[in-house]
């Protein structure tokens, strides 16, 4: 059963006068209808004819789409008035909402404070000066760190969002953002891999040969890098790649660098990565097979909790398969923890020996 229930309230390029290189909320803006805090309340109502019948955890309200608190400060709280109301009554449980983090300050802390908001997310996308130069981002690294400290400061919950594959980003770069987001200690993360969208500057920098999107490969590594220094130092790393919600039109609107599944090409990597250190220790040299010493073909498990295991077998069995075509030695076994009276933890891999 689902737990955790987000009703979002998509306010379009609301405030934001930036022109970030990869977004196309300008456009869609143009072509969108203005939304007023009586669409929050048809909402909520939509949502909530489901969502009360299914017994949730928690209930949040998000505000995302835009630069929140860029919009007037009057703006800002008819939206927060009706959110308010629904916490108050216990309809919602928290409110959350997103922004630049040059459009934080002690006065708009303050307002969202008396508004009872819970959440607040940061579009950082790098803390590399020249990523954020090249994409147009409007900002420097400086307030990121002014605006986390004061966000932190006021007892808000910290989100820190991180985009990869920016024009001039690097895998060094992707690394230093992410050991950046750590000292910062963010309660909450989202890493998001370049999507090059149609009617955005990058896609236009594509046609032109000037910029050239990662291969999935490359995305997959460096996210996945990425996500274990996250996810190492405690940081509940909520997203990982857009959801085709996201990006509002279809597929075509994509360029083809958009992947459904993308958590979990991530999360099968740092399968895989995790198992094939562990066989190189167990079974030194057994891809080899002038190596005679494995000839017996050892019989292992390679094991996680059961909510783990999707990621072991990879994103369409990507990894079963790999692991049959290098490790044609080893007699492998898929088991959850359960079955070998372990209890291992989300994101942790075992291989065992059952040869003995
Ligand atoms: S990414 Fe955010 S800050 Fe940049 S243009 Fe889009 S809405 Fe504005």
């Amino acid at each position: 059963m689902k737990k955790h229930a987000i009703i979002p309230i998509f306010i379009p390029h609301k405030g934001c006068p930036n022109d970030c290189i990869f977004c196309n909320q300008r456009k869609i803006t143009a072509h969108s209808k203005v939304v007023t805090p009586e669409d929050v309340h048809n909402t909520v109502a939509t949502y909530m004819s489901t969502l009360s019948k299914m017994n949730m955890e928690t209930i949040e309200l998000s505000f995302f789409g835009g630069s929140f608190t860029g919009i007037p400060l009057e703006e800002q709280q008819a939206f927060l008035k009706v959110a308010k109301e629904y916490k108050d009554k216990g309809v919602i449980d928290k409110i959350h909402l997103s922004t630049r983090p040059d459009y934080i300050d002690k006065e708009i802390l303050n307002n969202l404070k008396a508004y009872s908001v819970d959440v607040i997310e940061l579009g950082v996308q790098s803390f590399a000066e020249s990523v954020l130069k090249a994409s147009n981002r409007g900002h420097d690294t400086s307030c990121v760190y002014r605006a986390a400290a004061l966000i932190k400061e006021y007892g808000f919950t910290l989100g820190i969002q991180l985009m990869i594959g920016l024009p001039c980003d690097t895998l060094e770069y992707d690394l230093y953002s992410a050991l950046e987001t750590v000292k910062i200690k963010p309660d909450i993360a989202r890493l998001y891999p370049t999507v090059v969208i149609k009617d955005t500057g990058l896609y236009e920098q594509m046609v032109l040969g000037q910029y050239v999107p990662m291969s999935e490969e490359d995305a997959v590594m460096r996210t996945a890098r990425m996500y274990k220094i996250l996810t190492d130092a405690g940081i509940n790393v909520i997203r990982v790649g857009l959801k085709s919600s996201d990006i509002i039109s279809d597929d075509d609107n994509t360029a083809g660098t958009f992947h459904p599944a993308f958590r979990q090409l991530v999360e099968g990597f740092i399968a895989r990565e995790s198992i094939e250190s562990q066989i190189d220790d167990l079974y030194p040299g057994i891809k080899d097979f002038s190596n005679h010493k494995w000839d017996k073909c050892p019989v292992c498990a390679f094991v996680s909790n059961e909510k783990c295991r999707n990621n072991l077998f990879g994103h369409k069995q990507s990894n079963k398969l790999y692991f049959e075509n290098e490790y044609a030695r080893l007699n492998i076994r898929y088991l959850t923890d359960r079955q070998l009276n372990l209890e291992l933890a989300d994101g942790e891999y075992l291989v065992s020996d059952l040869s003995k």
